[in-house]
Formats: structure tokens, C-alpha cells, sequence
């Protein structure tokens, strides 16, 4: 298949999803067969993020069996919007969409995604109208960190929406220009601009294995999501020292007045001393944790490192397998 023939690429993530991808795997038949037969020819790109159980057995003879499907097998996991930026760049088709591997995302909502992009539209979001019976936590921290990267970083980002979206070739191209190692795409998507635009959908719950975003991930997904959007928290680590500044000037003013005036005794001092060091040091240990963050962004930006280690790549047959380290 040359890369004009590809019409839609459908780009999935996989990390130790053996249980659900027999089920991926129709399901993809049925809508292939159904309502995205008149779509043209289509390729489907399945990125293993380092699987530890029999995914990538699943993929490759998936491969083999139907030449619409790719395999990219990475050499360990790097997280999934590394594999998720991976499968971006294999994609050869014209319109591309992304979609996790666990049937969250419905795929007959891509036949919509479709007519939204017909209609003009470079990026089409699908956004879940509801969030199947999700944990109530996940409810609220998604609400709030949503709302915090926001205003932080300054670029729209549309609510309850995670990585299921379509993207045109040209929006992937300048998508694909942002290097930056730490990615949080549902972020550098808006950024990019072109004419966006969303659909809405019912996210159904995980029909299979169990979900790979545990606390901490989701907590450094936050976190990149705002260092990587936003300097906002860099400037309230000078606005804090500033005040901090500005208090500490007073309180020497206040303690050489009293000293001169009333005359200072040892030991009364003992309390605003212990409470000054142990708020400056607080503070200080905040406000290097801020910078420390960021200064190991500057650090692994400069250190230059691809993305991504590939350690195998399986597509259709008459192209041969290929073997990359
Ligand atoms: N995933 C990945 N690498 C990881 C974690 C997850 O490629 O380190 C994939 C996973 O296989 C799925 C998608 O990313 O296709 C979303 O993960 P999951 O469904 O566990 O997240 P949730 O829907 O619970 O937020
Ligand atoms: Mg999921």
C-alpha cells in the first residue's frame, strides 16, 4: 500500500490489553464491513507499549492475517502518549484517528468524526456526553485539572475528552513538528489550531482488563499536562518570593525598631525565629520543587533523546517484515 491509497489510519495504543484485543479486533471487522466500508482503504496501526502478557503475539499474527493492520513493537513501555505519538507517525493515511485499545471509545463514532471533518473541520474531538460508571474521583480530579490547565496555559481544551479524536494530514504534520519529550497531546492538539470542532458520545466502561492509569500515572499525566502547557507555575514561584520579600523587610524593620526602642531579651525571640525558618524553609523547598521540575524538562529536552525505541515493526507481507533497534 503506497501512503495515497491509505485513506484513514486508525492509531491504537495497546499495553497489556491481551484480554480485550480479540475483541478490538472485530469489533474493528464489523465497523470496517459496515458503516466505514464507502470510507476507501484503511489501515489500522497497533503501537505495543512494551506489553508484558501475549498482546504482541496478538498483533503480529493480526498482521499477518490482514494486511490492513500494522504492528510497532516498542523495545520497553514508555507511557501511552509516547506510543500514541509513535503510531501518529507510521500513520500514512490522509484523515487519521487516534482510539484506545479497550473499546471505550466506540468505533461507529468515527463514521461521525468523518462528517464533521467533511464539513471543513482539521480536528474533530469526540468527547464523552457521559462517563460510564466512573470511579466518582476521577469524576472530580479530571474536572479540576481540566479547569486548572485551562487557565494556566491559555489554550482552549476541550472538556471530557481524551485522546479519541480525528485529525487531518495536514494538523498531524505540524503536530508532528512539537518534539517535545514530555507530551501531553490532548494539549499541543488545540495548540496547533486549524478549524476544530467536537462530537459528543456515551463512553461506555472498560469491557475487559483493567484500566492503566492508577493514581500516580494520572497524577504525572497532570503534571506534565500543566508544566508543558504553562509557566504559570514558575511565575507564582517569583510572586511568592516577592511578598515573602517584601514581609521579610518589614519584620526586620519592625524587630531593629523594637530593639532600639524597647531593647531586645534573649529568649522571646525563640518563637518568631523557629517560625520564620521553619516557613522560609517550607516555602523554599516549594519553590525548588517548582524549578526542579522544570529545570529537568530544559534537561531532557537538551539531552536530545528520541522519542521512542522501536524494536520491531510487522506490516502486510509483500513489504517483508522489518526488524528495527
Ligand atoms: N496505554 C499505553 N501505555 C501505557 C498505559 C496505557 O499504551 O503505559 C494504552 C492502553 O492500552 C489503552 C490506552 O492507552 O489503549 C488508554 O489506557 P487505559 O484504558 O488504561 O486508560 P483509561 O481509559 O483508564 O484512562
Ligand atoms: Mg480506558
Amino acid at each position: 500500500m503506497s501512503s495515497e491509497q491509505v485513506a484513514l489510519s486508525i492509531v491504537i495504543p495497546v499495553f497489556n490489553e491481551a484480554e480485550m484485543l480479540p475483541k478490538l479486533f472485530q469489533e474493528l471487522g464489523r465497523v470496517r464491513a459496515g458503516t466505514l466500508r464507502g470510507e476507501g482503504p484503511l489501515e489500522i496501526v497497533l503501537v505495543d507499549d512494551g506489553s508484558k502478557d501475549s498482546s504482541w503475539n496478538l498483533i503480529s499474527a493480526q498482521c499477518q492475517r490482514d494486511p490492513a493492520y500494522i504492528g510497532v513493537r516498542f523495545s520497553r513501555n514508555f507511557g501511552h502518549q509516547v506510543a500514541l505519538a509513535a503510531g501518529l507517525e507510521t500513520a500514512r493515511g490522509s484523515v487519521i484517528v487516534s482510539m484506545d485499545a479497550d473499546l471505550q471509545d466506540p468505533p461507529d463514532v468515527i463514521l461521525e468524526m468523518l462528517a464533521a471533518h467533511r464539513q471543513g473541520y482539521d480536528v474533530v474531538y469526540a468527547t464523552r456526553a457521559t462517563r460510564g460508571t466512573e470511579p466518582w474521583g476521577k469524576r472530580v480530579s479530571a474536572k479540576f485539572f481540566y479547569y486548572a490547565i485551562e487557565k494556566l496555559s491559555g489554550v482552549p481544551i476541550p472538556r471530557n475528552t481524551g485522546d479519541f479524536r480525528l485529525m487531518s494530514r495536514r494538523s498531524l504534520m505540524e503536530l508532528m513538528k512539537l518534539r517535545e519529550s514530555h507530551r501531553f497531546l490532548r494539549g499541543l492538539v488545540p495548540w496547533i489550531g486549524f478549524p476544530q470542532t467536537q462530537i459528543f458520545y456515551d463512553r461506555a466502561d472498560r469491557t475487559g482488563g483493567e484500566t492503566h492509569y492508577p493514581w500516580h500515572k494520572m497524577m504525572r499525566l497532570a503534571i506534565d499536562g500543566i508544566a508543558s502547557m504553562s509557566q504559570a507555575p514558575l511565575r507564582l514561584a517569583y510572586a511568592v518570593s516577592l511578598m515573602l520579600f517584601a514581609v521579610f523587610v518589614g519584620y526586620i524593620l519592625y524587630a531593629f525598631i523594637k530593639h532600639l526602642v524597647v531593647g531586645t531579651e534573649l529568649v522571646p525571640g525563640w518563637t518568631s525565629i523557629m517560625s520564620a525558618i521553619t516557613i522560609f524553609g517550607t516555602i523554599q523547598l516549594l519553590l525548588l520543587g517548582v524549578f526542579g521540575e522544570y529545570l529537568g524538562r530544559v534537561y531532557e529536552q537538551v539531552k536530545n533523546r528520541p522519542l521512542y525505541v522501536v524494536q520491531e515493526i510487522r506490516r502486510a507481507a509483500q513489504e517483508g517484515n522489518t526488524t528495527t533497534t
